[in-house]
């Protein structure tokens, strides 16, 4: 039935269709971390769709809700009418924002997925400054639209847009993330992002070089398909500094961090800083389609209509957002990631000290990274060593062999990638550990 399901499916979907290939599962049923196939298979799911299933599959409370609110009449669809859903979905989340955008801000509700959300974040910037430019970072990800793509990557994050022209759509000027295995300075990630936030600095004070005051930098607190980087506290604090100083809109896209998954409710609290636009998605809709902008309330410059779209408001994503928000708080479900990002983090570690191919594991929370490189490569001048796909995705297959479903990611698709439930169980984690040791002792043979 699987490669039936698998083959039909092959013949009608795009050539642009990814988990279908790397992950030929084609699930049934899933509860929590659990997914079974269509052959009958049971897999652990370190995926949890891309991180947006914070509660895991089929959560009871999810469930409940959604069939109450199913049963109660309440349009599924109300474009961006209000709603009981929306409003009471919008009261638990400006309950849950960061420093003084918590129950301060003014949401923005967009088109379900996180590439509106950071359209109308950079549409929002560029009208409430008057300016046009963005700072944006190497080995970003913010999404497939073409004003999302042209402040990603560069790399795989823009395969996609590269063929179609260029993706610019505003001046994007790149600055290096702190990333710390394949430095850009050399220097490792905390000095890496002293120099990062000094060179954002000078290109606005500078005017030799030629850059100017953007209208916004935009980051992601830990880039996720740039390869799980977290950028350090100090750096947070410094481009929060000089942007405060300098008028220029901090956007932070918590897209894939938000909602407890870095083991705070939002990523961006650990070191502090309060963005002016704070984007989420994925985990916000409770596993069904939402989007939003969270902002700071004088820069809401819109003029009615100014960026809308049909599938504003729908009432079961409200549903199903709503009891998410309300769990991960009420169950400290951040507290829960950190703790066992943290025993997940030791296992692969202790996984590296056997295999050489694991350079290094990193990540916050349960967004754990482990970097898979070629030992027997030469180091460059830094000591790190290049990255190998080949190898990352037979232990991709390897891991799906024994029943785990994990995700690659990184500048060079080598950088093996977990994102399970916030709810996996203590005996689910060391299942995981369990499966990666034996996919890699497998290879090993
Ligand atoms: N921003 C970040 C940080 C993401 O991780 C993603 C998705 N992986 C997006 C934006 C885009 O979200 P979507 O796929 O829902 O458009």
């Amino acid at each position: 039935l699987r490669a039936r399901l698998l083959d039909r499916q092959a013949q009608r979907e795009s050539a642009a269709r990814t988990y279908a290939r790397s992950l030929p599962v084609a699930p049934v049923s899933a509860a929590g971390a659990r997914v079974t196939g269509a052959d009958g298979r049971a897999y652990l799911d370190c995926l949890s769709g891309a991180g947006t299933l914070a509660l895991g599959h089929n959560h009871p409370d999810v469930v409940a809700a959604l069939q109450e609110a199913l049963g109660s009449g309440a349009p599924l669809h109300a474009l961006d009418m209000i709603t009981p859903q929306k409003d009471a979905f919008s009261g638990e989340l400006l309950r849950r924002l960061p420093g003084t955008l918590r129950d301060n801000a003014k949401l923005h509700f967009c088109s379900p997925a996180g590439t509106d959300a950071v359209e109308a974040a950079l549409k929002l910037a560029r009208n409430a400054t008057g300016r046009q430019g963005v700072f944006a970072f190497t080995g970003a990800y913010h999404g497939m639209t073409l004003g999302a793509s042209s402040v990603s990557g560069p790399g795989r994050m823009r395969r996609g847009s590269a063929a179609f022209g260029p993706a610019e759509a505003q001046p994007v000027t790149r600055l290096p993330y702190p990333y710390g295995y394949r430095c850009p300075f050399g220097v490792g990630a905390d000095r890496a992002g002293e120099l990062s936030a000094h060179l954002m600095e000078s290109y606005v004070t500078d005017p030799s070089s030629g850059v100017g005051t953007p209208a916004a930098v935009i980051l992601e607190v830990v880039q996720g398909e740039g390869g799980v980087v977290p950028g350090p506290d100090a750096w947070l604090r410094e481009v929060r500094r000089i942007t405060a100083e300098h008028g220029i809109l901090l956007i932070v896209d918590e897209v894939q961090t938000g909602i407890g998954r870095t083991g705070d409710f939002w990523a961006c609290e650990r070191a502090g800083i309060t963005p002016d636009i704070l984007v989420t998605s994925k985990a916000v809709g409770g596993g069904l389609p939402l989007a939003l902008i969270a902002y700071r309330p004088d820069l809401d410059t819109w003029q009615p209509g100014d960026h809308t779209g049909t599938f504003r408001g729908n009432t079961l994503a409200m549903v199903a957002g709503e009891v998410t928000l309300r769990t991960v708080a009420e169950q400290q479900l951040a507290e829960r990631a950190a703790k066992l990002g943290e025993r997940l983090r030791a296992g692969l570690r202790e996984l590296a000290t056997e295999h050489p191919q694991i350079a290094e594991v990193r990540g916050r929370g349960l967004m754990i990274g482990a970097e898979l490189v070629d030992p027997a490569a030469e180091p460059d001048a830094r000591g790190s060593l290049p990255g190998d796909p080949a190898f990352a995705r037979a232990l991709q297959a390897a891991c799906l062999e024994h029943g785990l479903i994990l995700e690659l990611g990184g500048r060079g698709d080598s950088v093996l990638r977990l994102l399970p439930p916030l709810v996996l169980t203590d005996e689910e984690a060391d299942s995981v550990l369990h499966r990666i040791a034996d996919a890699l002792a497998g290879d090993a043979e």
